[in-house]
């Protein structure tokens, strides 16, 4: 009786301490697909990832990787088990059943966060490229669909000329200016806000089909750009599920922009529920200053 009396005062003032009641809601399961990518980088953006979504105290995050070259035929993970699978996967195709599994699971609502090369995966998966909006690289061409950007007024120019999808000019900091400021994701953000060093993917292409472009950043031909103003961060929906998109991330220090960092952390919490309760942080970039939070790697004991 005594000890039980004790435990409720502990709980009391625990929540008078920290001010909020203890969350009594399940954490969201995020699965991350890894394993092949042209960014060396990707063990630890995935690490990056998974400790900034953590953090929130709203996920646990747990992680699947492919074996390290070509089709892995044991890659089966059970993505109905999770409320958003995020990919940091640019490599072989699946094996078909796992495609299919994909599909189907963000079809019938699961969530689907793409950061950076994954939009350069699959160039041939009709439903992957569905379900990402925008790709690049990987045989897409006009054949895959428009080109998607905005012009000076914001309008969003579906541009069907011929071309290749997917490139890049040399990396910079760039601004990034919310085009959407009633979206979940973004708002509340200010309406600039400078990102750290960075690839800005310019001409991407794809079916664009339920796409809404939350953000864009204007493609400088002084950095090998194409004068364009080009999706940063974008929503799909593609059944009953959502889909968050940033093309942002090349590099850890990329992802270090804490822009990144709120981005993706609010961006997955819609994927997964439609909602955002992750606040914007007092460190967030301004229009003419970036933020950056040095991310310490972590070694095994
Ligand atoms: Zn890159």
């Amino acid at each position: 009786m005594k000890r039980k009396f004790w435990a409720c005062v502990a709980v009391a003032v625990s929540v008078i301490l920290s001010g909020v009641p203890a969350k009594t809601e399940e954490p969201l399961k995020v699965l991350i697909v890894d394993g092949q990518n042209n960014h060396a980088v990707w063990p630890q953006t995935t690490q990056m990832m998974k400790s900034y979504l953590e953090e929130t105290k709203l996920f646990t995050v747990d992680i699947a990787t492919t074996k390290p070259q070509g089709t892995d035929p044991d890659f089966h993970p059970e993505f109905g088990n999770y409320a958003v699978v995020l990919s940091n996967y640019n490599g072989a195709d699946w094996p078909k059943e796992t495609q299919k599994s994909l599909t189907d699971y963000v079809h019938a609502g699961g969530g689907l966060v793409i950061v950076h090369a994954a939009n350069n995966a699959f160039g041939q998966w009709k439903e992957y490229n569905e379900m990402i909006g925008l790709g690049g690289w990987n045989g897409r061409t006009a054949e895959s669909g428009p080109f998607i950007y905005t012009n000076e007024a914001g309008d969003l120019i579906r541009d069907t000329s011929p071309g290749n999808g997917g490139s890049h000019g040399s990396q910079h900091e760039f601004s990034v200016v919310i085009r959407d400021r009633e979206h979940p994701i973004t708002v509340g953000m200010p309406t600039e806000w400078m990102h750290t060093k960075d690839e800005l993917y310019d001409s991407l292409r794809g079916p664009a089909i339920n796409m809404n472009v939350l953000a864009t950043a204007f493609s400088d031909p002084s950095t090998g750009g194409t004068g364009r103003h080009e999706p940063m961060i974008f929503t799909v929906s593609y059944g009953k599920g959502r889909v968050f998109h940033t093309p942002m991330g090349h590099a850890d220090y990329s992802q270090e922009c804490v822009g990144f960092i709120t981005t993706l952390q609010r961006g997955t919490e819609w994927a997964a529920t439609g909602k955002v309760t992750v606040e914007i942080p007092s460190d967030f970039p301004t229009a003419d200053k970036t933020s950056a939070r040095k991310y310490a790697v972590q070694t095994a004991n």
